[in-house]
């Protein structure tokens, strides 16, 4: 097996190191000495026939060394310092960053740590994305091994595992050959009796078509070299079982309405040669009418370039001729590995390198919001990848990570004090935005500076997440003058109290003011405004001195079961002490418009808030609609978040607490981008 790999990869990597290739073989046999798989080979035959697979992708050797270690710290005596040592710190960060992950092998908590182990893998694979590459090649091997695997159950939640996470991931990098054969291997243990009828179903109507199939090729390479017309390749094309199952499912047609088709693939060098090959293929065989799609052109959104014409072909059977350069070909099979292993052979500037980590952090970021299904278990995994840092993207391009939670000021800061100083407003993809906007994981954000600024805001301490824009602000506001800082203080109290449904600085009693400078120890209440003016006194707690929570958003409520939700759950993980909930009610004042509810309750879910009633209100004589919704609060800081968010939406007039009929005007938002003005 070793001399299969070894001679397959020194194919396509001239100058690769035999010796060492053949060393960490040794090294991994070895280790793994003694070891057997379910199926009671040597163990190494897994990390061999892994590296295999990789082949196919054409990787490099240090990534078919790190593959064939990859389980070496996990299940032996060797450590990764062993590795390090013997071949490398680079191969150590790849042979790490899947040992961490494997860690999962569905023991007690099965589940926390398949989060934490994709967190971990997202994180190291954006840093390299070979990581992700060698993890998708030890699953498929895993997968096209299961059948060893005794129980029934496993096999079971391995298959539906991989199709939930692992397909869609190859799915995203592109990496079609993986990601087909992965399916299939899931498609075989999950539904075994529809996988064999496919099998049956295909191979009956290949033995018909191959004969066609081969005429067509002979036809189609007859016709290119009469016109001089160079080509790479023409071949046929094989589909995975599994989409046509799934077609099959969805549009109710039968197996020879869908697989009737024959597909022919021609990979030409250039892409005037793509448009003159559609050229010829149009004056020999008849196009279908609103079959032909030009990917070139207008490339589909995730990167993919072909032309795609039908044709009554050979014997007037309908074929779909796909034509491509070589470099779309590549890049159409391979996917990101294409982008990381061949496109460092062309000259690549600096510039697209970023751009190449762009499109790879972005892509990976993109999984994490399609991945869908209906399983918990995936909800869980939405909820929690990346809970605690986010990539946000500056307009050259360049990464940025943060804290989740982190807005455009801390991004600023991030960046250059300067930037945080001067800093009036933002671009959030492309869009205007208030300084206090939280990013999210994928914006592209530009700070917008201004020489007139006024500096930064004792109010953006009551926003900012990170520690060093936080010091930052303290020391810009530490040198401002005793009454400006005054005034601020009172400003930003008083408007925090309205927004908050409160009537302002009047709604304070002397009591409630007492109670806050005894806990701050402060002796008169305008030198507890000047400390939080300069940012000594944190507002929040201020707040939890004059009012208990109740004041504020209501008073709390059991939960009434805990189990039922889960975001209850995911929280209760972080914090066992939360119990309780607070009920509120919201009645919405808004334009009557359609999609407006759902906006609503987009709003709510993308804010983990929980829904408990929505009720219209009758509003007669009036173009307005009011609407009642009863939501489950946790906190203070949750509802401010949830306000601020559902005044966002399109249309809203005005939201009232109903407990107090205040009516909660203008957004904190609206306060500052009056002020950038
Ligand atoms: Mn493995």
């Amino acid at each position: 097996m070793i001399e299969r790999l070894i001679s397959t990869a020194r194919s396509y990597l001239p100058d690769l190191n035999e010796a060492r290739l053949r060393d960490a073989f040794e090294f991994a046999r070895a280790a793994h000495e003694g070891q057997l798989r379910k199926d009671g080979t040597p163990y190494i035959t897994h990390p061999v026939s892994a590296a295999i697979i990789l082949t196919g992708l054409r990787v490099d050797e240090d990534t078919l060394i790190a593959c064939l270690l990859h389980d070496v710290p996990e299940d032996t005596e060797r450590t990764l310092d062993d590795i390090e040592e013997r071949f490398g710190d680079k191969v150590r960060f790849l042979v790490d960053g899947i040992t961490k992950l494997s860690k999962v092998h569905y023991r007690d908590d099965m589940e926390a740590r398949q989060i934490e182990s994709l967190k971990k893998l997202f994180i190291h694979s954006a840093q390299d994305p070979r990581i992700i590459i060698i993890k998708l090649a030890d699953r498929l091997h895993n997968m096209q091994t299961i059948e060893a695997v005794p129980k029934p159950e496993k096999r079971h939640r391995i298959a539906k595992e991989t199709l939930e996470i692992y397909v869609p991931i190859a799915n995203l990098l592109g990496i079609w050959e993986v990601k087909n054969q992965l399916e299939d291997a899931c498609f075989r243990v999950l539904l075994p009796r529809e996988y064999a009828e496919m099998i049956r179903l295909v191979e009956a109507s290949e033995k018909e078509r191959e004969s066609v199939r081969k005429k067509t090729i002979q036809a189609v390479t007859r016709l290119l070299r009469a016109k001089k017309v160079p080509f790479v390749a023409i071949e046929g094309r094989q589909k995975n079982l599994y989409s046509i199952y799934k077609k099959m499912l969805r549009s109710g047609k039968s197996f020879h309405e869908i697989y009737d088709l024959l597909g022919v693939r021609i990979v030409v060098e250039d892409i005037g040669t793509c448009y003159q090959t559609l050229g010829i293929l149009h004056q020999h065989f008849t196009p279908k009418i609103g079959r032909l799609k030009d990917y070139i052109a207008i490339p589909k959104s995730n990167g993919y370039q072909s032309i795609h014409t039908t044709v009554f072909g050979m014997n007037g059977i309908v074929t779909e001729f796909q034509i491509r350069t070589q470099e779309m070909h590549l890049e159409n099979e391979y996917g990101i590995a294409a982008h990381y292993f061949y496109s460092n052979k062309k000259q690549t500037t600096l510039k697209k390198d970023v751009k190449k980590k762009y499109k790879w952090v972005q892509k990976i970021l993109d999984l994490q919001r399609n991945i869908s299904s209906n399983r918990k278990f995936l909800e869980h995994l939405k909820l929690d990848i990346f809970e605690d840092r986010i990539f946000v993207f500056t307009p050259k391009g360049d990464v940025v990570d943060l804290p989740r939670g982190a807005n455009v000021i801390d991004l600023a800061y991030h960046i250059h004090s300067d930037l945080g100083m001067l800093a009036v407003s933002a671009q959030i993809n492309g869009k205007p935005a208030p300084l206090t906007t939280q990013l999210s994981s994928g914006d592209t954000v530009h700070v917008v500076t201004s020489e007139e600024s006024d500096g930064p805001q004792m109010e953006w301490l009551d926003h900012v997440h990170t520690h060093l824009a936080k010091t930052r602000i303290r020391e810009f506001l530490k040198e401002q003058d005793r009454t400006t800082v005054l005034d601020d203080a009172e400003e930003v109290l008083d408007h925090k109290l309205q927004v908050l449904g409160l009537a302002g600085m009047t709604a304070l009693t002397p009591l409630q003011k007492v109670v806050a400078m005894e806990h701050f120890g402060i002796e008169t209440w305008e030198e507890l405004l000047y400390e939080l003016g300069k940012g000594n006194v944190d507002l929040s707690e201020l707040l939890g001195c004059l009012f208990n929570e109740s004041d504020l958003i209501g008073s709390e409520t059991d939960l009434l079961d805990v189990h039922v939700y889960d975001r209850h759950q995911a929280r209760r993980l972080k914090s066992e002490s939360i119990q309780k909930v607070h009920r509120v009610e919201l009645v919405i004042e808004s334009q009557n418009r359609v999609g407006l509810l759902r906006d609503l309750s987009n709003e709510l879910a993308n804010l983990g808030i929980n829904i408990i009633a929505i009720q219209s209100l009758p509003r007669p004589n009036s173009s307005l609609s009011r609407m009642e919704f009863i939501l489950e609060i946790f906190d203070v800081k949750e509802y401010e978040r949830t306000l601020r968010s559902l005044r966002k939406v399109d249309g809203v007039v005005s939201i009232t607490r109903v407990q107090n009929e205040l009516s909660i005007p203008l957004s904190l938002d609206d306060v500052q981008k009056k002020r950038v003005q």
